[in-house]
């Protein structure tokens, strides 16, 4: 059985845990610092860690003081995370298509979705693919408004030159362990502006105001602390940050795999009829999380099953928000989204991570040719 993902742990990954459950700290004491740290220069700008990717777009959300009544422009090929923090704000969700070769948002449909009342666009760097994140920052700019980058997928991802998480007004990161990198569960967000950083950061930490220059209760002891807009607790723990900061040094290798593996798939596939795979703008340089091939709609479910059944668990990312009966419920319905739903009806995640082996990559490259040399078969 090949599984669809899988986490690399090393002895030093084990050694940087085991250190940390021996400190004084359990949670945020110092290593949380050395990995905020870590992770600055590794992204470009300024972060705090979190407990998950969702964290990380909720307070994201928070930072831009979302309200009822706001609307967010979002790709519907995304994983639910992304709507379902904004919508806790009260905001309310609009769709913009995406682009049918990256699956990421289209900056036109983007464009014609922007209303007086839009506070943010969300960009999706899909399959690790960074969303055009120039055209999108335009927009975004010559409205008003933010320019959210979801980039759960795309840890260590550049465009143009520029690393994801130097370049939107706020980018949230996942570290899901299938995610480029892993801390068991865990996030972060980074941002261009440190007022926004600190806004996501008094979020994450119960909404707890620690800097005597900010307060408004003046007249309290040296103990004092105060709330002035609610919080939760979303806090990375020391534990979990010493994992990431272990994985942080081995990113480069992670990137390296990554990139093999796309490079395998795509010289035995690229000349067989029926598989079409990933297209990769010149300008970036994806950290790749899924590798996203499409198919006709008529295979795709058998493929799948044939490849299931081999031991070789594919997946299928996603189906478009837009269509889960939460989103049904507001009016949303199948049709209003072609693109995203053609994306979605051919699409199937082949396996990708670090510790996937050449072997294996030939081995689930040839179960695809094969379905097909079947199917030829069959229709002689
Ligand atoms: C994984 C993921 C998230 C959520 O991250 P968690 O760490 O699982 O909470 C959000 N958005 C996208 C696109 C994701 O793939």
């Amino acid at each position: 059985m090949i599984p669809y993902g899988r986490h690399s742990i090393n002895d030093d990954d084990i050694a940087a845990v085991v250190q940390a459950l021996k400190s004084d700290w359990l949670t945020t004491g110092p290593v949380v610092e050395q990995f905020e740290s870590e992770l600055q220069n590794f992204v470009g700008a300024p972060c705090i860690s979190v407990s998950s990717g969702t964290a990380a777009l909720h307070c994201a959300y928070a930072a831009i003081g979302l309200e009822p009544g706001d609307e967010i422009i979002t790709p519907p090929i995304t994983f639910i995370a992304t709507q379902a923090t904004a919508s806790f704000f009260g905001a309310k969700i609009v769709f913009a298509d995406v682009d049918s070769d990256t699956g990421n948002i289209d900056p036109a449909a983007v464009a014609a979705a922007v209303t007086s009342r839009t506070k943010a666009i969300v960009a999706v760097d899909y399959a690790g693919h960074p969303a055009e994140l120039d055209e999108l920052k335009a927009i975004a700019s010559r409205h008003g408004i933010y320019l959210i980058e979801d980039a759960a997928h795309s840890f260590g991802s550049k465009y143009r030159n520029r690393a994801v998480g130097s370049i939107a007004d706020l980018t949230a990161f996942s570290f899901f362990p299938t995610k480029n990198l892993t801390t068991g569960e865990g996030g972060a967000v980074s941002s261009i502006h440190p007022e926004l950083l600190e806004k996501a950061r008094r979020f994450a930490r119960q909404g707890m105001v620690r800097s005597p220059m900010d307060f408004r209760i003046k007249s309290e002891g040296p103990w004092h602390q105060e709330v002035q807009q609610f919080g939760l607790n979303y806090r990375l723990p020391d534990i979990l940050c010493a994992l990431g900061l272990s994985q942080l040094k081995r990113a480069s290798d992670f990137f390296e795999s990554r990139k093999k593996i796309v490079e395998s798939y795509i010289s035995i596939l690229n000349k067989s009829e029926g598989i079409f795979l990933p297209s990769q703008k010149k300008y970036v340089d994806p950290m790749w999380h899924l590798f996203p091939i499409q198919v006709k709609k008529q295979f795709r479910e058998s493929i799948y099953k044939y490849l299931h059944a081999k031991g070789i668990k594919v997946q299928v990312n996603y189906l478009p928000a837009h269509l889960h009966p939460v989103f049904a419920e507001l009016g949303y319905k199948k049709g209003q989204f072609p693109k995203s739903e053609e994306f979605y009806e051919r699409k199937i995640s082949l396996l990708i991570y670090h510790g996937l082996n050449q072997k294996q990559v030939e081995e689930i490259s040839k179960a695809l040719l094969e379905f097909f040399y079947k199917i030829d078969d069959h229709l002689l």
